[in-house]
């Protein structure tokens, strides 16, 4: 692990194994954390955070830092994708395009560090200046997930540095290794000791600890609903602010002037990349009736002959699941959308040929007759399965958008400006994609509706998650203090 600048085991000298999901073998051990090595990491943020050896540079400086960081990071990109692809099984084409542009949330935040300005008031009280100093909180918590470990780091690690706090790091027990590889790039991009700590472990333990120590002053947790909500919990009993970047149930609408082609592609990318283990796929279809055949017709001929491999290799489209407990869960979900009756027109349980490992596949799914009320059209199944609903109008595919717990991303497929923009205005979704799909930048804005959280990471306001507004009164007429037992 990092802590206080120097790479440690845990205090118990205990390891985890960490799987790949392609072989389902261990191929890395991790320290076990727990309380002692959590607390060590707080304690060392907090100490760097309370000696201003980083919120004490000049913000341009520390955005030179940043800008460093990002170069290093860019010339160990491929590096770190194979691991990452090792790790969690994702394809190695996604994990490097991820990882090549993953710098970017570094020097876009490097170059506003020394933007953030506080502000003069036109203060009412005569005899007063007033203004405000933008400072940063402390200590920020950060705990990330197994699907995209780096840069769900990096959106909250990016700002809250730029912004002058110090860092926990809590990467998922099943993807840790990226965290620990990158470890000495802080200090060899000038970070000071300290200002950066990774502690592993598992989530029950070391995150649950990490969570509740009383010298964080802030939580950014990307995760499920089920485990935001006991983080908030935790938060509440200590009175600490969160970011909540929790789960989805996209759906992606397609209309009866959409460029279908475009459409059909848009859909796949939306469920079958990452083997639909991203928080935004799109894993309900809304297809206007008078289309409806014809797409599913066009879906098919090419969902069906996506090559599952090994996700090192350059020419698989589809990975394995990342974890054993996650593939059961995606079988599961499966078994409850067959019961419900949706019909299942392609895949629908588990892959198992030679040239899969032994790892833990499941065949890309596509349910039809789905209803909007049915568990597989309700509930996060975050693997490669495929809800598809017709809809007859343009209310009738808002209010199916628009009817689940979530709100996360929505994607809108259509010729009519008109009716992209009626969409964009009432679809309850952080993001709506008009067009295209699953794309993502340092400069725009990220983040949930509803149930799938709040708070925003990347753009221009995320960095004033990581930053607290200091009011200052300054008496300037020399006046005597008049009667103290008055307010003024
Ligand atoms: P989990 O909620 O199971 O875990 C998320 C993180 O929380 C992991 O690091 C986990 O550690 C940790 N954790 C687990 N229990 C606790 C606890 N009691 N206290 C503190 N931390 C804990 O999610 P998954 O890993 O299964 O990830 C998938 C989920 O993440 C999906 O719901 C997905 O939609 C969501 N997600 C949301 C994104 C967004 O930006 N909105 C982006 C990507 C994913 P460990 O793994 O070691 O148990």
């Amino acid at each position: 692990m990092l802590i206080g600048g120097e790479r440690v085991a845990a205090a118990s000298s205990q390891w985890l194994e960490s799987l790949n999901p392609y072989t389902g073998n261990p191929w890395a051990l991790i320290p076990r954390g727990a309380a002692a090595d959590v607390d060590r990491a707080v304690i060392a943020a907090h100490t760097a955070f309370r000696g201003r050896e980083w919120r004490g540079l000049t913000a341009t400086a520390r955005g030179k830092i940043l800008h460093k960081l990002a170069d290093l990071i860019a010339a160990r990109a491929d590096e770190l994708a194979a691991i990452e692809t090792t790790d969690n099984g994702k394809l190695i084409l996604e994990m490097r395009a991820q990882l090549r542009y993953l710098p970017e949330w570094f020097r876009y935040y490097g170059g506003l560090a020394d933007k953030v300005e506080g502000r003069v008031i036109p203060i009412d009280r005569p005899g007063h200046f007033n203004f405000t100093l933008e400072e940063p909180l402390g200590v920020i918590a950060a705990i990330v997930p197994w699907n995209s470990p780096l840069m769900l780091a990096a959106w909250k690690m990016a700002p809250a540095l730029a912004a002058g706090n110090t860092f926990v790091w809590k990467p998922s027990e099943h993807s840790s290794v990226s965290a620990l590889a990158m470890a000495p790039l802080f200090a060899e991009a000038g970070l000071p000791p300290g200002v950066v700590n990774i502690v592993t472990g598992l989530g029950s333990e070391t995150g649950e600890t990490l969570v509740g120590h009383p010298n964080v002053a802030k939580i950014c947790f990307t995760g499920g609903d089920a485990t935001g909500a006991l983080v908030y919990q935790t938060a509440a009993k200590h009175i600490k602010p969160v970011t909540m970047e929790l789960g989805g149930k996209s759906a992606n609408i397609v209309f009866a002037d959409a460029k279908l082609d475009n459409a059909v592609k848009g859909v796949v990318s939306g469920i079958f990349a990452a083997t639909g283990q991203t928080c935004v796929a799109g894993s309900r279809a809304l297809i206007h009736r008078s289309i409806h055949d014809e797409f599913v017709e066009r879906f098919l001929k090419i969902a069906s002959v996506a090559r599952m491999g090994n996700p090192l290799e350059e020419t698989t489209q589809v990975g394995p699941i990342t974890t054993q407990s996650q593939y059961q869960k995606v079988l599961s979900y499966i078994d409850i959308a067959k019961q419900q009756g949706a019909k299942c027109v392609l895949g629908g349980g588990p892959a198992q040929r030679p040239e899969l490992g032994g790892g833990w596949f499941v065949e890309p799914t596509v349910f039809t007759g789905v209803k909007p009320d049915m568990r597989i059209a309700q509930e996060e199944v975050f693997g490669p399965v495929l809800s598809v609903i017709p809809f007859d109008s343009d209310e009738e595919a808002l209010a199916i958008a628009n009817g689940t717990i979530y709100g996360l991303a929505a994607g809108v497929w259509t010729a009519d400006i008109g009716r992209a923009l009626k969409m964009a205005h009432t679809l309850e979704a952080g993001t709506v994609w008009v067009n295209t799909y699953r794309v993502s930048s340092p400069l725009s804005p990220f983040g949930g509706y509803k149930r799938s959280g709040f708070g925003r990471e990347s753009g221009l306001l995320s960095i004033r998650e990581f930053v607290q507004e200091k009011s200052v009164w300054i008496e300037t007429s020399g006046a005597d203090v008049p009667n103290p037992f008055i307010i003024r």
